[in-house]
C-alpha cells in the first residue's frame, strides 16, 4: 500500500493505491496503526463530514491488516499550498506558455464540440511530454523570482547534473484549469491520454502487471503475473474481463480484473521535493458562459455580468463549461460527486438562492451517486436557505448533462427542497 502522511491531521495517511474498503484510488486515508479506513465510496453507519466530502469510518479485519513491509511511505520535502491569489498569478503565466496541441484541439472540437472561440477563452492547454524545465524557465521569466513556484501544486525541484531545477509533474494529457468565484485559476486537472492499467483483486489473490502488450480486439490487455494458492503464474488478462474463482461449495475465493484506471487527475507535485499538494481544500470549479469569459476580470464578483441567483452543479471541470454555454447560467464543476463541501462558501458569497443539482443521468443505478444526491440535499437544508432542485433526464438521451445538451436536449427540473 502506497500511504501520503496528510498535512494538520496527525496519526492519518491518504491512501495513494487501492484502498482496501472500495477499491479505488485516491482520498481515503488510514491511520497509523492500519486499524482504521475512513473510505469516502463505501458507506457505514459511523461518518463525519471533511471538507471533500463524507468519510465512512471502517474498522479493518485484523487479518486484513497488510504487512508493515508491503507498506511505502511517500516521503517527500513538499510545501504548503499558496493562497489562490498567488496560484492565479503563476497559472496564468504558466497558461501563455504552454500549447494545445493539435490532438487536443481535435478532441475539444470533434468530440467535446467546442468551437475554437470557446477553447480559446476556456484556456484549455496540454502537458507536453517533454522539455518540461524549459517551460517552467519561462514560467519564472514571466515571475518576480523562483521562490514564487514553490508551494504552486504542479511544480517541483528535480536534481540535475548541473544543481537542482524547477521542471512539472504529472502525465502528459489535456489540462483544464479550475477556477474560483474570483475567475483565478487554482489548479488543473489533466484528462490524460493514455490512463494507466490497473490490476482490481479481491479475495486469495495476489498479482501484478508485468508490461502491457499490444490491444486485442480494440481492448488493452496485459501481462500479469498472480500468485494464488502459493502458485506463481504469468497470464494475460484483457481489459474489463473480470474473473471470478469460487470453491466446488460455491464459496468466494477470488476475482481479478484489469481495468483503466482515472482519466481525470489533479495536476500536482506532493510527493516530490519542493512540489506542493493540491489538497487543503481542493479547487472546485466555477464557469460562466463563454460569451462573459472576456469580460470578467481577475477579482471580479460574477454577479456583476450574470445573475448568480440560480447556480447550476455537476461534477468535472469541463462539464461545467459545455453544460454552462447550453443552459447560459452559471455552473460549479465538483471534482467528485461527493465534494459539495467545497461550495457552500462560495454559493453564499455570489448570492445564490436557489441550486439545481446536474448530476449524470445513471444517478439511480449508481448508488454512490445516489447516496451523494441525498446527503447533499440533507447538507444544503442544514446549513442554508437555499431551495434545491435536482436536473434530470432519461440516460438515453445522454448520460452527463454535456452529453444531454450535445444531443440537443435539456434537463427536466424537480424541486427537492424549498
Ligand atoms: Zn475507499
Amino acid at each position: 500500500m502506497k500511504l501520503r502522511r496528510i498535512k494538520n491531521q496527525p496519526g492519518w495517511y491518504e491512501i495513494m493505491s487501492q484502498c482496501p474498503i472500495c477499491g479505488s484510488k485516491g482520498w481515503c486515508a488510514i491511520n497509523e496503526e492500519q486499524s482504521i479506513v475512513h473510505c469516502m465510496r463505501v458507506p457505514t453507519d459511523t461518518f463525519f463530514d471533511s471538507v471533500v466530502g463524507r468519510q465512512f469510518k471502517h474498522y479493518l479485519d485484523p487479518n486484513q491488516i497488510p504487512n508493515k513491509s508491503e507498506i511505502e511511505i511517500i516521503q517527500a520535502d513538499s510545501v504548503d499550498k499558496k493562497p489562490n491569489y498567488h496560484l492565479n498569478r503563476v497559472y496564468r503565466a504558466l497558461a501563455q506558455e504552454l500549447n494545445l496541441s493539435n490532438y487536443h484541439l481535435e478532441h475539444l472540437r470533434n468530440k467535446r464540440h467546442f468551437d475554437d472561440e470557446t477553447i480559446r477563452f476556456r484556456q484549455y492547454r496540454t502537458m507536453p511530454d517533454q522539455d518540461r524545465y524549459k517551460v517552467s524557465k519561462n514560467v519564472i521569466k514571466r515571475l518576480n523570482d523562483q521562490s514564487d513556484l514553490l508551494g504552486v501544486p504542479g511544480f517541483f525541484v528535480q536534481e540535475g547534473k548541473y544543481g537542482p531545477y524547477w521542471t512539472m509533474a504529472g502525465q502528459s494529457g489535456l489540462m483544464i484549469p479550475f477556477r474560483s468565484i474570483l475567475n483565478e485559476i487554482t489548479g488543473w486537472q489533466i484528462r490524460v491520454d493514455i490512463p494507466p492499467l490497473e490490476l482490481h483483486m479481491k479475495g486469495a489473490i495476489k498479482g501484478k502487471i508485468l508490461k502491457e502488450l499490444d490491444p486485442r480486439n480494440g481492448k488493452r490487455c496485459a501481462l500479469c503475473e498472480v500468485i494464488t494458492s502459493g502458485k506463481t503464474m504469468e497470464v494475460i488478462l484483457t481489459e474489463k474481463d473480470k474473473k471470478v474463482c469460487r470453491s466446488k461449495s460455491d464459496q468466494f475465493v477470488f476475482s481479478i480484473e484489469l481495468k483503466q484506471g482515472l482519466k481525470y487527475w489533479w495536476w500536482s507535485s506532493g510527493s516530490k521535493d519542493n512540489g506542493s499538494s493540491i489538497g487543503g481544500p481542493i479547487p472546485y470549479h466555477f464557469s460562466l458562459p463563454s460569451p462573459c469569459m472576456p469580460f470578467w476580470q481577475v477579482g471580479e464578483e460574477p454577479d456583476s455580468l450574470i445573475d448568480c441567483s440560480e447556480v447550476w452543479v455537476t461534477e468535472g471541470g469541463i462539464k461545467a463549461d459545455k453544460a454552462s454555454d447550453a443552459i447560459l447560467k452559471p455552473f460549479f464543476g465538483l471534482p467528485g460527486v461527493g465534494a459539495y463541501p467545497l461550495i457552500l462558501e462560495p454559493l453564499k458569497k455570489i448570492g445564490c438562492k436557489h441550486v439545481v443539482l446536474a448530476f449524470d443521468a445513471d444517478v439511480v443505478t449508481t448508488p454512490e451517486v445516489q447516496l451523494a444526491l441525498e446527503l447533499c440535499a440533507q447538507f444544503f437544508a442544514e446549513r442554508t436557505d437555499m431551495s434545491l432542485s435536482l436536473a434530470m433526464w432519461d440516460l438515453s438521451l445522454g448520460k452527463g448533462i454535456d452529453d444531454l445538451v450535445d444531443n440537443g436536449y435539456l434537463p427536466q427540473v424537480t424541486k427537492l427542497l424549498d
